[in-house]
């Protein structure tokens, strides 16, 4: 049985993987400073033995034997990063730093969640790992964009340095259950404005572009890339399907039966114009497609938000 510390295993993603990685039949445990996550995306693991929950901020040192260490504690939206910019960034930079030294200590493997927000407002489409992006370095994105990038380097420097045994994915939009209802995001937003009549924010015209990856498939993703021996990435994991916002608005009033109306507010700065991965190299590496369609994953999210917004 293998010990495995998911940090933000109360997130989104981060509970998605814990519940996968304790069917698989390893220890897992979470640490986790409830900044965006919660205990509810994570109370349905409680009974489970082989599962515990730390509430710790990664920003400082903490030593647990593990054999693996998926890091993705951080804010992922842009309304939360932005809400403590500085602790953002910390939490890319000194989080990244404590758990190599950790991983490094125990032995063990690390994989980062590293985001699509490297390549920033991009001027290559769709987006190849080798694409160094277009980002602006001090702008109201950067906590976010920036301290994932420096969380890259520092993961490709222990390698070189120290050959600490690495691996590194790029995640693009990705949605589904638990999903933060605050998050300001556009999958949820969209969904909890639709499912309530309310009228569906557009930012700028909605002729920015997104390609949307349903979580089990993202996890899929990464899981393989952990049990990957010989890639160490960057790896793109995405979904290619990319549609404007505005095609997403009218979507989501369509399968909610709405009479939500669209209307447009302004286009938040430094929002990247258009954004697709290029998945060949998690093709060809990790044997991973997203199975996915759309449809299939916004009628569970859809489903989620129904219960979700009946029960409060
Ligand atoms: P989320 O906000 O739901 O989860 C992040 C979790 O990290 C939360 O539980 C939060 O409380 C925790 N956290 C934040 N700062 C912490 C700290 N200093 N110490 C300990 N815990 C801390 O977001 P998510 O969508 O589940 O994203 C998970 C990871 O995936 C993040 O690293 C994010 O950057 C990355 N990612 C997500 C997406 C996406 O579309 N969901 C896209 C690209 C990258
Ligand atoms: N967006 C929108 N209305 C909303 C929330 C977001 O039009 O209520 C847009 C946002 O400006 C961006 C896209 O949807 O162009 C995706 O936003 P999100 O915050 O989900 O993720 P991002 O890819 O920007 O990190």
């Amino acid at each position: 049985m293998k010990r495995i510390i998911v940090t933000g295993g109360a997130g989104f993603l981060g509970s998605h993987l814990c519940e996968r990685l304790l069917n698989e039949g390893n220890y897992v445990i979470s640490i986790d400073n409830f900044f965006t996550g919660s205990k509810e995306n994570i109370k349905h693991l409680f009974d489970n033995k082989n599962f515990e929950s730390i509430r710790y901020d990664i920003t400082e040192p903490i030593h647990i034997e593990c054999d693996e260490i998926y890091n993705f504690a951080c804010p992922a939206s842009p309304i939360h990063y932005q809400r403590n910019p500085i602790h953002t960034f910390k939490t890319s930079v000194l989080g990244i730093l404590n758990m190599l030294n950790l991983a490094r200590e125990c032995k063990a493997r690390i994989l980062q969640a590293s985001t699509s927000e490297v390549y920033g407002d991009p001027l290559e489409h769709p987006q190849k790992e080798s694409y160094w992006g277009h980002v602006n370095p001090n702008g109201i994105r950067s906590c976010y964009d920036e301290g994932k990038r420096g969380a890259e380097t520092l993961m490709m420097d222990y390698y070189r340095e120290y050959n600490t045994d690495i691996k590194i994915i790029r995640i693009f939009n990705t949605y589904g259950p638990r999903m933060n209802e605050n998050d300001g995001r556009v999958v949820s937003n969209f969904i909890i404005q639709a499912i309530k009549n309310m009228p569906i924010t557009v930012y700028g015209d909605g002729s920015q572009t997104r390609s949307f990856c349903y979580c089990d498939d993202l996890i899929d993703g990464a899981v393989k890339m952990m049990n990957n021996d010989n890639f160490i990435g960057p790896v793109n994991l995405g979904n290619t399907y990319e549609m404007t916002v505005l095609e997403f608005a009218k979507k989501i009033i369509d399968m909610t039966n709405s009479k939500s109306q669209i209307i447009f507010k302004n286009l938040p700065k430094d929002d990247p114009i258009k954004r697709q991965p290029d998945i060949t190299l998690a093709k060809e590496k990790l044997n991973w497609n997203p199975n996915y369609k759309l449809e299939e994953g916004l009628k569970k999210t859809i489903e989620y938000f129904n219960n979700y917004i009946n029960k409060i």
